[in-house]
Order: C-alpha cells, then sequence, then structure tokens
C-alpha cells in the first residue's frame, strides 16, 4: 500500500466509482426489450430488436424495439388526437405540467446520470453536472413559457403535430431541447431517440407517466433511420425537427419538400477556437480542454479547428501537450475520469479512419500519453500540427478527441480561416482586448459566439447555425417561434396555374403602345443591363394587348446578379438610422413618380385599384424604415457572470422571387425587408407583370441604395429561381409562386441548405398589413447570433 509521502508526491488518483447498482436493476427489469411510448402505454418489444450497447465496457444492457410505419402511423395518431384538448389548455396548466417534469428529473438527477453513461459512455461528471442540470433547465425555463405565450406570442398558435428525430451525443438533452419548447407551445410530439442511446428516453416516458402528463402529449418510438424517415414523411407530421448529421439533414430537407411542414435542422460543425496573441494563454488551453476533448469531441459546436496567432503557436501547442498529459481517459462511470468512451465500436474506427487520413496528407497527430483500458470505445485525445486548410480533417467533423490547428499572422487572416468551412455553428474567441474580440464576434459566420469561453449553453440562449449547420434555434425566444406559426403565409387560395407564358417571338398585330412603351432591362450592380442572352420577352397588358418587351434572364445573369450583390457588403454594415433613411429616400422618390407608376400599374390590367396598392407600397417603405432600428436583438439572462446577446444578423445575399398579383406592392414588400436587416437582394420580379421593374430600378438609382445591393431580373420565374436555390452564395431564398416551384426550391436547396420560405402557390393579400408586412418577413430577413460575453466578477 502506498504511503501518504508516496500519494503526495505521485498524486495518483485512486478510483472513486459512481454506483450504477440501481440502474442496473432497472436494466435487468426490462431485459425483455424496451418498446415504444405510444399513448401514454408502452408497447411490447416485438419484431427485430436493437441491441443497445454500452460502449465503455462493450456489454449489452437491453434492447429496443425498432419501429415500423405502423408504430409511427399509431404514435401520429395519438399525438393528433391529444392535440386539441392540449393547445386549448391555459398556459398556466401546460406549465405546471413542464413544472413537474423539471422537479422530477431534478430528483432523479443521479439515476438518470448513470444511466446516460452507461448508455452514451460519456462521464459521469459531464452527465451530472452538465447534461442532467441543462435538461432540468431547459424544463423550468418553458414551464415559464408555457405561461406566457399568449401574451408573448399573440398572433401565434402552436404548429401541430411535431416529429422529433434526435442524435446521440447528448440523448437526453436534446430531447429536452425538443421537447420542452414544443409542450410549451401547446404542440404534441413523436420523438425518435437515436438507435445507439434509447434508455433515458424510455426513462422519461416512464417520469411522464409518473406526473400523469394526459396520453399522446408526448409519444416515443424507438428505431433507427428508417424509422425517423417514417416520422419525418408522415403526412399528419406538421413540423419536422432535426438534430443530427448535414447529411440527413440534407435528406428529409428533399423528402419533405413542398409538403408545407416546418422545419428546423440543427446539423454538424467545424468550428473555429481562435486564439489571439494577447490571448490569456492558460485559459485558452483549459478553452481547449472544454472545446474539444469535453464529451470525447462528439460535440457539434467542438472547437474543433484551433487557430492561433503565429507569434504565440509554439509556445501554445507547448502548453498544451503538456495539459494533453494529464488528462484522464477511462471507466466512465469514475468520477475522476475527464473522458470516456465515445459512443460505438463503429464510431472509434469511423474516427481512426479520419485520423488516419489526416496523417496520410502530412499532418502530424499528437496524441496524449495515457494507457486506455483494453476493453471499450476509447480513443485517445489529440491534436494535429502541420495541418493545411484544404487537409480533410481541417475541413471534415471528425466528432471525436481531436482537432486541427492552423496558425494567422492577422486579424484578417484569422476570419478568413474561421469561415472557410461550409458550417457556421459556433466560434470560440480568446483575447484579452475586447476591441479585437467584438470584431472577430462580429466577422465570424456561426449561430453562437462565446469570447474566452466555450462550450456554454442554457435554455435562455438560442443556440442553432449559420450555412450547412442548419436553421432555426433552439432555446430562448428564437427556439420559442420554431414551435409556433402564424399560419398566414399559407392559407390563402391556390393561385391560378401559370405566370403568363414567355413570348419571345415579335409581338403580332398592332400594339396599344398609348400609355407605356418601354424594353425593360435588367438592373444588376446599380447598373441597368441587358440580358445576357440578348433576348427580351413581349409583356402583355391590359385585354391582352402588347405592352413592352422585358428582358429575359437567364442562369448567367442569376449568377452576375449574385455576384453583385455579394460585393456590396458594407450594406450590412451601415448604420440601422441610414438605412432608415435610404428608404425614406426611396418612399420620395416613389411619391414623385406617383402617377407614372398608377398610370403602369392600370396598364398591367391586372390590378384591381392601383392608386391603392401605390399607397401601400409608400406606407411600406415608412413601415420599414421605422423598423430598421427597432427590431432589436436583446440580452439574455444566462449564467451570471455573463451577459448573453441575442443579435439580428443579416444572411447576406437573399433571393426573392416575386408573384403575378399586386406587381409593384409585391416585389416591394419582399425587398424592403430584406435590406432593412442589411442583407442584399437579388429579386426576380413577377414574370407577367415585368415593367413595373424597370420604372422601380430607375427609382432605387435615385434613392442612395448602393450599388448591389438591390439587383433586379424578369424572365422565366421558375428556371431563375430554381438558379437562385442552387446558388451557394445565396444565402436564403423567399418564394411567391406555384405549388410545383415551392417543391421545386426546397429541393434544389437542400444541397447548401439554405432556409426557404415558400408560401406553396397561394395567393397572398399584399394590401392587408397583417399579411403584407410584419415582424414575420423581418424574422426570416435575420438569423440569430448568440455572444456571450464575460460579464460583472
Ligand atoms: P445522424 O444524422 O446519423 O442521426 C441523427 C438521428 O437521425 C438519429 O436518430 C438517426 O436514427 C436519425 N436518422 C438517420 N437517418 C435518417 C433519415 N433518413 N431520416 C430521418 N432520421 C434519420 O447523426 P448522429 O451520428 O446520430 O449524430 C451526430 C451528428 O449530429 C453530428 O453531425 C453532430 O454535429 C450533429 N449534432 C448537431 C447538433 C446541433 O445542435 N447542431 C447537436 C448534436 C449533434
Amino acid at each position: 500500500m502506498p504511503s501518504i509521502k508516496d500519494i503526495m508526491q505521485t498524486m495518483e488518483y485512486g478510483p472513486a466509482p459512481e454506483s450504477n447498482a440501481e440502474v442496473k436493476a432497472w436494466l435487468s427489469a426490462r431485459s425483455a426489450g424496451i418498446g415504444h411510448f405510444i399513448d401514454g402505454r408502452f408497447t411490447s418489444a416485438n419484431g427485430d430488436l436493437i441491441d443497445v450497447v454500452n460502449p465503455a465496457t462493450e456489454d449489452v444492457i437491453g434492447r429496443v424495439a425498432k419501429g415500423t410505419a405502423d408504430d409511427v402511423d399509431a404514435a401520429v395518431a395519438a399525438a393528433r388526437a391529444a392535440f386539441p384538448e392540449w393547445s386549448a389548455l391555459p398556459g398556466h396548466e401546460r406549465a405546471k405540467y413542464l413544472y413537474a417534469i423539471a422537479r422530477h428529473i431534478q430528483k432523479r438527477e443521479r439515476f438518470f446520470s448513470v444511466l446516460e453513461t452507461m448508455d452514451n459512455g460519456k462521464t459521469i461528471r459531464e452527465t451530472r453536472d452538465i447534461d442532467i442540470p441543462l435538461v432540468a433547465r431547459h424544463f423550468y425555463h418553458h414551464a415559464g413559457w408555457a405561461e406566457l405565450v399568449a401574451d408573448a406570442f399573440p398572433q401565434h398558435r402552436p404548429v401541430g403535430v411535431c416529429g422529433q428525430i434526435i442524435p446521440w451525443n447528448f440523448p437526453l438533452l436534446m430531447l429536452a431541447w425538443k421537447v420542452a419548447p414544443a409542450l410549451a407551445a401547446g404542440n404534441t410530439v413523436v420523438l425518435k431517440p437515436a438507435d445507439l442511446t434509447p434508455m433515458t428516453a424510455h426513462a422519461f416516458a416512464e417520469l411522464l407517466v409518473e406526473i400523469g402528463l394526459p396520453a399522446g402529449v408526448v409519444n416515443i418510438v424507438q428505431g433507427d433511420g428508417e424509422t425517423g424517415a417514417a416520422i419525418a414523411g408522415h403526412p399528419d407530421v406538421d413540423k419536422v425537427a432535426f438534430t443530427g448529421s448535414t447529411d440527413v439533414g440534407r435528406i428529409i430537407r428533399r423528402q419533405i419538400a413542398g409538403s408545407g411542414k416546418k422545419l428546423s435542422l440543427e446539423l454538424g460543425g467545424k468550428s473555429p477556437f481562435i486564439v489571439l496573441e494577447d490571448a490569456d494563454l492558460d485559459a485558452a488551453v483549459e478553452g481547449v480542454v472544454d472545446a474539444i476533448w469535453f464529451n470525447q469531441g462528439e460535440v457539434c459546436c467542438a472547437g474543433s479547428r484551433l487557430l492561433v496567432q503565429e507569434g504565440v503557436a509554439p509556445r501554445f501547442f507547448d502548453k498544451l501537450k503538456a495539459r494533453m498529459a494529464t488528462l484522464r481517459v477511462g471507466d466512465p462511470l469514475d468520477k475522476t475520469m475527464d473522458m470516456g468512451a465515445v459512443v460505438s465500436m463503429k464510431q472509434l474506427s469511423r474516427i481512426k479512419t479520419l485520423l488516419k487520413a489526416g496523417e496520410e496528407e502530412g499532418a502530424t497527430l499528437n496524441l496524449a500519453p495515457v494507457a486506455l483500458p483494453e476493453k471499450g470505445a476509447f480513443c485517445t485525445p489529440g491534436f494535429f500540427t502541420d495541418s493545411h486548410p484544404a487537409n480533410s480533417v481541417s475541413q471534415v467533423e471528425i466528432f471525436g478527441p481531436v482537432a486541427t490547428t492552423l496558425t494567422f499572422r492577422t486579424l484578417d487572416e484569422a476570419v478568413a480561416l474561421a469561415n472557410d468551412t461550409r458550417y457556421g455553428l459556433a466560434a470560440s474567441l480568446w483575447s484579452e482586448n475586447v476591441n479585437r474580440a467584438i470584431e472577430l464576434a462580429a466577422r465570424v459566420k456561426a449561430g453562437v459566439v462565446w469570447i474566452n469561453a466555450t462550450n456554454m449553453f442554457d435554455a435562455a440562449a438560442p443556440f442553432g447555425g449559420y450555412r450547412e449547420s442548419g436553421y432555426g434555434r433552439e432555446g430562448g425566444r428564437a427556439g420559442m417561434l420554431e414551435y409556433l406559426t402564424t399560419g398566414w403565409d399559407k392559407q390563402g387560395k391556390v393561385r391560378a396555374a401559370s405566370a403568363a407564358p414567355i413570348d419571345v417571338a415579335p409581338a403580332t398585330g398592332k400594339a396599344d403602345r398609348t400609355a407605356i412603351d418601354v424594353t425593360a432591362k435588367l438592373y444588376i450592380g446599380g447598373k441597368q443591363a441587358r440580358p445576357d442572352g440578348g433576348q427580351s420577352y413581349t409583356v402583355y397588358g391590359k385585354g391582352g394587348a402588347a405592352i413592352g418587351e422585358a428582358g429575359l434572364a437567364n442562369r448567367k445573369d442569376v449568377r452576375n446578379a449574385v455576384e453583385a450583390a455579394n460585393k456590396a457588403t458594407a450594406w450590412g454594415g451601415v448604420t440601422a438610422h441610414n438605412r432608415a433613411q435610404v428608404l425614406y429616400f426611396l418612399a420620395e422618390n416613389l411619391e414623385q413618380r406617383r402617377d407614372e407608376f398608377v398610370a403602369a400599374l392600370a396598364a398591367t390590367g391586372a390590378v384591381a385599384k392601383p392608386e391603392e396598392e401605390f399607397e401601400a407600397a409608400i406606407r411600406r417603405c415608412f413601415w420599414y424604415a421605422a423598423q430598421a432600428d427597432k427590431f432589436d436583438g436583446a440580452v439574455t439572462a444566462t449564467k451570471s457572470q455573463h451577459v448573453t446577446m441575442t443579435v439580428n444578423e443579416p444572411f447576406g445575399t437573399i433571393g426573392v422571387v416575386a408573384p403575378d398579383e399586386a406587381p409593384l406592392l409585391a416585389l416591394l414588400s419582399l425587398i424592403l425587408p430584406a435590406i432593412t436587416m442589411g442583407n442584399r437582394v437579388v429579386a426576380i420580379a413577377s414574370q407577367a407583370h415585368p415593367l413595373i421593374a424597370a420604372r422601380l430600378y430607375q427609382v432605387f438609382e435615385t434613392s442612395d441604395i448602393p450599388a448591389g445591393v438591390v439587383n433586379l431580373l424578369t424572365g422565366e420565374r421558375d428556371a431563375l429561381a430554381k438558379t437562385l436555390a442552387e446558388h451557394d452564395d445565396v444565402a436564403a431564398l423567399w418564394y411567391c409562386g406555384s405549388e410545383d416551384g415551392s417543391r421545386m426550391v426546397e429541393v434544389a436547396s437542400a444541397g447548401n441548405l439554405k432556409p426557404i420560405w415558400s408560401d406553396l402557390g397561394r395567393l397572398r393579400d399584399w394590401l392587408d398589413p397583417r399579411f403584407g408586412q410584419g415582424q414575420e418577413y423581418l424574422r426570416r430577413a435575420s438569423q440569430v447570433k448568440t455572444i456571450w460575453l464575460p460579464y460583472g466578477e
């Protein structure tokens, strides 16, 4: 036995295992197999059962059923049946249930922590101190939203039945992120846990029985990807909420295109962890521990790309190696372990394959000198040096405890490297200079930014990504909106089949050109541009008479317009006050051409009240000018030593596709909110009435709108919309057209996963401010960036 002196010298830890007797007993009582939880009852486990393995011991700890299409049907039917009563409950009643869930989780914290550790392989330290407390916090926070929802979101109602699909890396926490807001808003739920980690969801269902949640409000169907696909594709599911890999996110985007289902996607990441030369290096080293070795690196927002300023890089990497040598990897139930097992042997081999590829590409893998247990899915923590931005390990999500590193000289270089990824989930920034840190926070493209911190989460702080990390937010006010709807945007009558046909042949017969005779051009980069294809199409007006010609844009014109828009980045940095001034000026200039526009609208033969439409257009400019400096972010109450800001950031370039009705007002109603929030726009004007766009660009030209901020194209609506949907540099797309077109743009966007706002081919009453303008437009024109700043002692 070692003496106290020996112990003091070596500082060896003794084992400190957490007892799992209670959980083992629970598992053995369910050894026959775990079924689904449908309509308040547990089904018996029939059919093919999936083995559930503790990755740290490789023992099978249970078996779960694989949900079939029939199981999904039954669960959706139960959720549908429960919806009317649950959604009609006063918020206070729902709040009581959510509060009871939170309380019961807290009372069972130890049980849930041990079960999660045995199911997933993560350490008890993390399940006990992070996962389960955050789960309880999420239900408390949303008990609050249930209480307040009617007051806080007066124009909204719950979406309906929500199909929710979650991954294995934070099993119960991801469940809480999905279930809590859904229930608070008044929805009912069909949730599928990951097949690797089904246990805590089952225990959660038992807890729901205990607290007496009405049957059918939450249904849990166990299973794999096929079960998930059956949920996402079920015709009676109104919203799909998915957390998982970007590839599956794409599959779901395509699968439900055109269905009108609301969709939120929380996908992968390759998040930068930026260390400036003036950072507190020791603190930043501890940050890396939490960024990439927390949860074995199986974290969507892991700081997996360490970007270190050149002057301090060697010192920083030395410190990191020294710190890495002290990591303890082993039995996750041992309270002294820093890292447990990755989720499965398969995941381990996936990680190893990626690491091998990194080494083959010339990067040096620095591994911690730790002895791993002989059995189990344990992975040595480490980091790459000599890696290059183009290396696969710098681009692909490893989802294991290994980071890549790159160095940079200037802040500009740091920003360029940080944004050199198709993802945009999170960023962690380390600097003692607040100015530099804030500048970086503004310039990195990420939904969550931690300054001198990393991997911090709170129910009040919206979480979610930019770009291929998905869309939608979880947590806080923004998260609640994912589970609510106003519903107005898809309720109008279906539009008549087609936009007017494109007719490029010379018009026959004598045209009535008394009122207007123009050959409209395109408007790209602040200049009138002839269409690349050199073609125009005939525009017909009142009584079917040809009244002019409009440019027929093609793919090249779309690309030129996007390029021009992407150059006009300065607009995002213009003050809100100045953007408002531009919008007022636009109204002023429009007003001076009132007669001309009214005549042009009348000449279309499609506008019943041209004066009214024109007047509404002027008012709309004023309304968005008024909103420019009022559609604010917020400071949310998260952890005591942080001030957490939510900022509404522009997307960049938004594509907008205008319908044929209200050719002036609809076009402006789509352009104005986008530019109000600092976006640039590539707009496709009404196919049938494109001459209005030609008048409009003359107004834009004289209204101090910088070149490239608004680009206007005319031509075949859906062909141009498809190019916009597929374009990687168009960050979001609003489509008003046909039902087929709505489906088409949603499918076409699956590659780059831009958020699409399509109207399913429904007419909109643009004159009515409830539908033609509003905060919904501004919300769709911005993405929430959550910035965590140290604050206070
Ligand atoms: P995954 O995409 O393979 O699986 C996620 C879930 O989707 C599982 O429940 C799975 O059964 C189900 N699924 C698989 N195919 C499906 C299909 N065709 N239709 C419907 N459902 C299907 O991901 P994973 O390996 O379980 O999780 C790791 C990924 O999750 C990583 O990419 C990680 O970044 C991401 N993640 C993201 C967040 C976030 O908030 N952004 C959080 C956690 C994890």
